[in-house]
């Protein structure tokens, strides 16, 4: 698939995950390089007649950043009325994992290890968030 802004040929995972905005109602073309680049010049989506307003602060912006900083593993919690609720991983220090998510709520991991199981994990977040495991989906992000 290539950007529609600079027609370079990328894969999947350097697409954002998600729209711009919540009131972005196009398929995602562009990729992450271009729409951060698009959201700090003129502070719009970047996709032809869309136009909603977008701020490098928006917390949609932010995860887009961390993403490109490839710092961190990705989540996507999701559950039956919530559609999909994308979540940042990071701030792994000490053994402590700070999950954010993009609805506000984040928590803490303490005793995160970097060899746990991912089940471990997932339940580990279960029972924080009270997702079930079965409706996570954990993204790796593999440099
Ligand atoms: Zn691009
Ligand atoms: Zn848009």
């Amino acid at each position: 698939m290539a950007c529609i802004t600079c027609n370079i040929e990328k894969l999947g995972n350097e697409f954002p995950p998600s729209t711009v905005t919540e009131n972005c109602f196009h398929p995602i073309l562009c990729c992450l390089r271009c729409t951060m680049k698009a959201v700090k010049e003129t502070s719009k989506c970047p996709h032809p007649d869309c136009n909603q307003p977008a701020t490098l602060a928006d917390p949609t912006l932010k995860f887009f950043q961390a993403i490109l900083d490839g710092m961190f593993k990705m989540y996507d919690v999701t559950d039956d009325y919530i559609p999909t609720t994308p979540s940042v991983v990071s701030g792994l220090k000490n053994g402590r994992l700070t999950i954010s998510l993009l609805t506000g709520e984040s928590f803490t991991i303490y005793e995160f290890n970097p060899n746990m199981e991912v089940l471990e994990l997932k339940s580990n977040v279960q029972q924080k968030l009270k997702h079930d495991v079965n409706k996570q989906k954990l993204l790796y992000r593999d440099k």
